[in-house]
């Protein structure tokens, strides 16, 4: 762990929040190469779990809600962790955390558990007396379910059909730790899958939806003896669950949850009574939602531990390519001849226009093709001697470190499939 936090920070993937003022835990910032990767990790989500099928639309809901969607959810009275407190050094730790009943950090004797709310609350409006209470969304799933009836009406889908959405939650976590993995501020990708109200349904659904996600997980490059699905038991369930599996991964600190499928029955819609009416049936009950919730943050973080390889004196990121931040690097083989570097230039101005394309002359070329490796740029382009000559070049992969020499004609088309 310490290496992937030392590599974030050094090459502008994740940084502390306001390290200048000295942090504020349980909040991180992405840098330049962070940005990257989050996003191309939504966006494959967004590819698989929305332009590929006919079943879903997507929204984009507000942030802040009106506090009676958080009553009517459930999550402000049952939105909590339970806290145990040491009577002797004051720390506070998650009770279904801890395995004793001592104190981890001094051994001292432990309160009896407590809840604790993990709503962040905020007051909204402008004048002191009228500034209204209300809350960070805890959850992203609750902007799909008050729009339910919106987006019923204004489209043309019908049960079974799904609602997706990626967007930023709050929870005031009791600990934050294992760098992004448990943060305040985080980023979910969810869908709420909206069927007829019979268990036989949600069965199926639930099944098809769990293998599909660790399908996606997979294909995206994650070892498989790293995953896993594990079932929840009654007592571990969230307030609104019949069913919930969680998606692992074995993380340097255990096998730990980055998504969640739940079995939520009617739960949500008869708490904030949204009836659905069958256009063509006529049709009408409160149906029944099987959700996927999955973390961005969580899943980043997991593909940077899973893709992180140290082979002799390199370190490498074996990203899939669709992760990569980075597509491609190009470089002039020595910077002082100028036909060289204006050579490269061009091809990279060329590339740019297709792809996340870097430009790099310092230093020698292992250093640089070694410094694309941390990153898990897939492919690096040198113009050399021969380039001048021949209008060729090498495109050198990341992860064999195999050479092809290309010709600067058929390059992109060359990387497109090379990429795809
Ligand atoms: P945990 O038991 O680890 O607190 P949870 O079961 O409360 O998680 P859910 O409410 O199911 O989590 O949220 C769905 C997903 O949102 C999780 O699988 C995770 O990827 C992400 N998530 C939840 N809490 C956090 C957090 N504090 N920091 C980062 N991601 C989070």
């Amino acid at each position: 762990m310490s290496k992937i936090f030392s590599l974030c920070k050094r090459r502008g993937f994740i940084y502390p929040g306001s390290e200048i003022y000295g942090g504020l835990t349980g909040f991180w910032d992405y840098g330049p190469l962070g940005v990257e990767l989050k996003n191309n990790i939504k966006k494959v989500w967004w590819q698989t779990m929305v332009y590929e099928r006919e079943d879903v639309v997507g929204i984009d809901a507000a942030i802040i809600m009106n506090p009676k969607v958080w009553q009517a959810s459930g999550h402000t009275e049952a939105f909590t962790d339970p806290l145990v407190e040491c009577k002797n050094c004051h720390h506070r730790f998650r009770a279904d955390k801890i395995e004793t009943n001592n104190c981890p950090d001094c051994q001292g004797e432990l309160t009896e558990p407590k809840k604790f709310n993990l709503l962040t609350e905020v007051y909204v409006g402008t004048v002191e007396e009228a500034k209204k209470k209300t809350y960070l969304r805890g959850e992203i799933t609750q902007g799909v379910f008050i729009n339910f009836k919106n987006i019923v009406d204004s489209t043309r889908i019908r049960i079974p059909f799904g609602v997706a959405q990626i967007g930023k939650a709050f929870r005031n976590e009791i600990t934050p730790g294992n760098f992004t993995y448990r943060s305040r501020e985080f980023e979910q990708m969810e869908l709420e899958f909206f069927i007829e109200p019979d268990e036989k349904e949600a069965d199926k659904w639930f099944n098809y939806f769990l293998n599909l996600r660790l399908d996606w997980y997979k294909r995206l490059g994650i070892r498989e003896n790293k995953l896993r699905a594990r079932e929840h038991r009654e007592d571990e369930r969230a307030h609104y669950a019949r069913k919930a599996v969680d998606i692992e991964y074995e993380a340097p600190f255990g096998w730990s949850e980055f998504e969640g499928i739940h079995h939520r029955g009617d739960w949500d819609l008869s708490r904030h009574n949204l009836r659905y009416q069958d256009k063509l049936t006529q049709k009408e009950y409160f149906p029944w939602v099987i959700e996927i919730s999955g973390g961005v943050d969580r899943a980043m973080l997991f593909f940077l531990i899973d893709s992180y390889y140290e082979e002799k004196e390199r370190v490498i990121l074996k990203l899939n390519h669709k992760l990569a931040p980075v597509k491609i690097a190009v470089f002039p083989l020595v910077r002082n001849k100028e036909e060289m570097v204006k050579k490269a230039k061009r091809i990279y101005q060329e590339l740019k226009k297709y792809f996340l394309t870097t430009f790099d002359d310092r230093g020698n070329i292992g250093k640089r093709y070694f410094s694309q490796d941390e990153i898990g740029t897939p492919y690096c382009i040198t113009v050399d001697y021969q380039s001048l000559e021949d209008d060729s070049v090498t495109v050198r992969e990341r992860d064999t470190t195999s050479q092809a020499r290309v010709s600067v004609s058929h390059l992109v088309n060359y990387l497109k499939v090379a990429l795809s």
